[in-house]
Formats: C-alpha cells, sequence, structure tokens
C-alpha cells in the first residue's frame, strides 16, 4: 500500500507534511426540528475533522434512512436530498481515513438490520485490537462489507444483542481496546459512547428540548446549541422520549485525551474537556517564548494553525505579531496537482509570503508540529528568498517521534523526521537559523494540576491503551 505521505489523493501535495485529522461525529434527538438540516450544519462545523466523506443516517421511530457518499459536506448533501429525510433523530459522520482506504464503501454512518431492528453507527477514533476482534468474528462465520474498525464494532453490537442495545454495547465494550468515540442510532434511540480513557472527544449539548451529542462544541455553537458538558470516559448516554439517561460502563484507570487535539486537530473555538482551544494554544506560544528567547523583529504565524500559538509568543516576547505569510484558503481536494516540474510551486501555491513586509527582517515563524519537515524547509526557503534575513522555527508542540495508533495520521515512525534525527541536524536540514520544539514538561505545565489526563504518546512513546504489533491504516485490507 501507498505510504500515508504519498500524492495519492488530488490534492494532498499540499498538505501532506501534517498529521492528518480524523473524524468528526454528531448526533440529535429533537421533536418537530429538522434534524437532517442540523446534522449538516453540524457537520459543517467538524468539516476540519474529515474531508474524504460524509454521511447523516436519520430514524422516523419505525426505520432509518441513510445519505453518504465522498466529499466535502456540501457536495454530498442538497436541499432535494436533505428535505428527503423526515424523522427526529438523526447522527452524521465525517471522514478522514485512518483505518481502511478512502473509499465509498468505508464512508459513515454504517447502518445495518440486526435481531433488534435498525441501528446505524458513526465511529471517531482506531481500535488497537482490531485485529484479534476480526478474527473472532471471521471464525464465527461474520462477514464484512467494509475495511473499517467502525463494521467491527457494529458486528459486535449485533452479535452481543439478546434484550437491549444498551446492554449489547456495554457487553460489547468489555472487548473493545483503544480509541472510540460512537454516535449510534436506532429507529427510536440515539446513544453516544465515550472509550474508558475518553482519549477522542465527546460531549453534550443542548437545544430547546432537544439534545445534541458531537465531537467538538464549535459544531454546538453553529446550530445555536449550548454545550453541557463532556462526556466522561466509559460513559453510555441513552436519548429517547424518556429523556437522556447515563450509564457508567468502566471506571478508568485513567483519563488521557489526546493532546494534540489541542495542539493542532481540534477547532479554535472549541472547548473540550473544559479547555478552549485557542486559550491553550495562545499559552502554548507563551511558553514557547519563555523557553526559546531571539532577538527577532517580527512573530509570524504559518496560518492558521500556527496562529494562535505566534500571538501568544508575541504577547509574551514583546515582538510584534505580522501576518507575514498569506494563505490561499481556496486550494481544495480537486486541484490539479502539479507535475514535477513545477513541484517547487506546491508550497507557493498554499502559502506566499509577504515580500514588503518580511524583506531585511529577522523572524520568528510559528507553526504547531513538524512531521517530515520538507514543508518547511520549502519555506524556510521561500522567506528566504524575499530576503529575510534570519528564520527561526518554533513548534508549538514537542517532536513527533512515535505513531498514532488512536485516531490520528501521524504517519510512519520511518517518516516521521524527529523520530531519525536529532533537533540541531534538523535545524541543518530545512536550514533555518533557530529551531525549538516546546518541551513536553512546559506543554503539560498549562493544563497544571490536569496535567496527567492526557495522551502524550506521539511525543513520549508512552502509549495508555497498549498498541498493536503490526498495526497500519490498511491492516483490514490485507
Ligand atoms: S498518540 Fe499523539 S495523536 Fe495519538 S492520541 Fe496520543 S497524543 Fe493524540
Amino acid at each position: 500500500m501507498a505510504g500515508h505521505f504519498e500524492s495519492d489523493e488530488p490534492g494532498r501535495w499540499v498538505t501532506h507534511d501534517k498529521p492528518k485529522d480524523e473524524c468528526g461525529v454528531f448526533g440529535i434527538y429533537g421533536r418537530g426540528l429538522d434534524v437532517a438540516r442540523l446534522t449538516y450544519y453540524g457537520l459543517y462545523a467538524l468539516q476540519h475533522r474529515g474531508q474524504e466523506s460524509a454521511g447523516i443516517a436519520v430514524a422516523d421511530g419505525d426505520s432509518v434512512f441513510l445519505q453518504k457518499g465522498m466529499g466535502l459536506v456540501p457536495e454530498v448533501f442538497n436541499g432535494e436530498n436533505l428535505d428527503k429525510f423526515k424523522g427526529h433523530i438523526a447522527i452524521g459522520h465525517v471522514r478522514y481515513s485512518t483505518t481502511g482506504s478512502s473509499l465509498p464503501i468505508n464512508a459513515q454512518p454504517l447502518v445495518f438490520r440486526y435481531a433488534g431492528g435498525m441501528m446505524g453507527l458513526a465511529h471517531n477514533g482506531n481500535l488497537t485490537n482490531v485485529s484479534e476482534l476480526c478474527q473472532q468474528l471471521f471464525s464465527n462465520g461474520a462477514v464484512f462489507q467494509s475495511t473499517t474498525d467502525s463494521e467491527v464494532i457494529v458486528n459486535m453490537i449485533a452479535r452481543n444483542y439478546q434484550n437491549s442495545m444498551e446492554e449489547a454495547v456495554m457487553k460489547c465494550m468489555i472487548d473493545l481496546k483503544g480509541a472510540y468515540s460512537l454516535v449510534i442510532i436506532t429507529e427510536n434511540k440515539l446513544m453516544a459512547v465515550r472509550d474508558p480513557f475518553a482519549i477522542r472527544p465527546l460531549c453534550i449539548g443542548r437545544l430547546g428540548d432537544a439534545w445534541v451529542v458531537t465531537s467538538e462544541s464549535c459544531a454546538l455553537a453553529t446550530i445555536g446549541a449550548e454545550l453541557v458538558r463532556d462526556m466522561e470516559p466509559g460513559e453510555i448516554i441513552i436519548i429517547d422520549d424518556n429523556g437522556l439517561n447515563s450509564l457508567q460502563m468502566m471506571r478508568p484507570r485513567r483519563k488521557a485525551h489526546c493532546i494534540f487535539e489541542y495542539i493542532y486537530v481540534a477547532r479554535p473555538d472549541s472547548t473540550m474537556d473544559g479547555y478552549n482551544i485557542n486559550t491553550v494554544r495562545r499559552a502554548m506560544g507563551r511558553q514557547l517564548a519563555r523557553e526559546y528567547r531571539v532577538d527577532a523583529d517580527f512573530v509570524i504565524p504559518v496560518p492558521d494553525s500556527g496562529t494562535a500559538a505566534a500571538r501568544g509568543y508575541a504577547e509574551e516576547s514583546g515582538i510584534p505579531f505580522e501576518e507575514g505569510l498569506m494563505k490561499n484558503r481556496y486550494i481544495g481536494r480537486t486541484f490539479i496537482q502539479p507535475n514535477q516540474s513545477m513541484r517547487d510551486l506546491a508550497v507557493r501555491l498554499k502559502l506566499n509570503p509577504i515580500r514588503d513586509i518580511l524583506a531585511g527582517k529577522r523572524v520568528v515563524m510559528v507553526d504547531d508540529s513538524l512531521v517530515r519537515g520538507t514543508t518547511s524547509t520549502k519555506l524556510v526557503a521561500m522567506l528566504r528568498n524575499c530576503g529575510v534575513e534570519e528564520v527561526h522555527l518554533c513548534l508549538s508542540s514537542p517532536p513527533i517521534i512515535r505513531s498514532c495508533y488512536y485516531g490520528i495520521d501521524t504517519s510512519n515512525e520511518s517518516e516521521l523526521i524527529a523520530a531519525r534525527k536529532q533537533v540541531s541536524d534538523i535545524k541543518n536540514i530545512i536550514k533555518a537559523d533557530g529551531l525549538h520544539y516546546l518541551s513536553l514538561e512546559g506543554l503539560l505545565d498549562i493544563f497544571g494540576d490536569n496535567r496527567c489526563n492526557f495522551c502524550t504518546a506521539c511525543f513520549s512513546g508512552e502509549y495508555p491503551v497498549e498498541i498493536p504489533k503490526k498495526a497500519g491504516k490498511y491492516e483490514l485490507e490485507s
């Protein structure tokens, strides 16, 4: 299979030097509301979490209806197909593939018929014991349509069903390992499930009498809902005409929220497990400035993910903030890839320096993370070409030295530059005058007494949940 950072998809060459986002989920239970449209708007707000496919399933008390397809939310849905949905319960999903290829068959929600009726499921995260579970299911005669770990969960729920969905989900959770934030729809219920370490986000909101569950609070704000709370580790919630009920499935040994959500994945206007993302990113920038002091004329962000941290760095250091790089916001998935002779255009098409601001200046350039280092090398060269005298690259994350197995595509370890090189070597490779990564201690200090509540495995190698010996995005396809 092609590596994650090969240019195997249109437009990926532009952004392939970043960890890839994962998936976003949304669910709503609201009598008298146009739940399909509200889900559509919720998914729009979660679009940054996955751009490969989108889907919505709606239930009306008797049946579950599904529409899904490849592409962005507005490419899959229009007024006509949304109008066809009738019902008072809906779930939705936007996907970037972390297990299984980018194929229509792998788009979610997955909707199935089981002994109790119909069920739809949408999943954010990655199971770490999917191969073992799959083998068990195969040996019991299971068949699969997709190559996603989410279908394994559907199968396990269906096989554990005897009297109720709640019981089936609880039994299933005993065997699931890894990261899973789930929304589940039946003909007359909405359920949501968060894994016992609460690795991936999932929060609950209220819109009048309606209940909403979603990956990020920005989706709540978009539809006018209020954030009620984040789901607890190992919690199952069930929403039906009796209101919301909560079951605590397992008492977690510890919380392990993905710290990369705060660094890069989540939207700045979201609040996640008690922390506003923008506020955290600014604090990362301030901490960077305390750790790495340098004389410079400007602090510039690599937009957009480096912007909040760059502002924090400027506040703490007193060095003026400038928008030195302009981002082209209109490069989409369908952009035609440049041929080999035009490869140098790749970064410039996305980010272009403003020569009038930057020529003759010393700059601190703030970005969120470095994966392979290819984009940073080109950015530094671009800045030098327009006359910048000194470029100090500051990263608001520690070096990424290990792969993620919990739902973010950080790439294979062999492709991670910091897994193979010392910081001084990386500085020489990207030809910067200075390079500083935020220290892990400094990052955790931002969270004070809650510093132990995070997964930091891609920086520390300390995985909160055992990782598979052989794993990869395509492991169910071999
Ligand atoms: S390994 Fe890194 S990206 Fe994956 S869940 Fe942990 S902190 Fe997040």
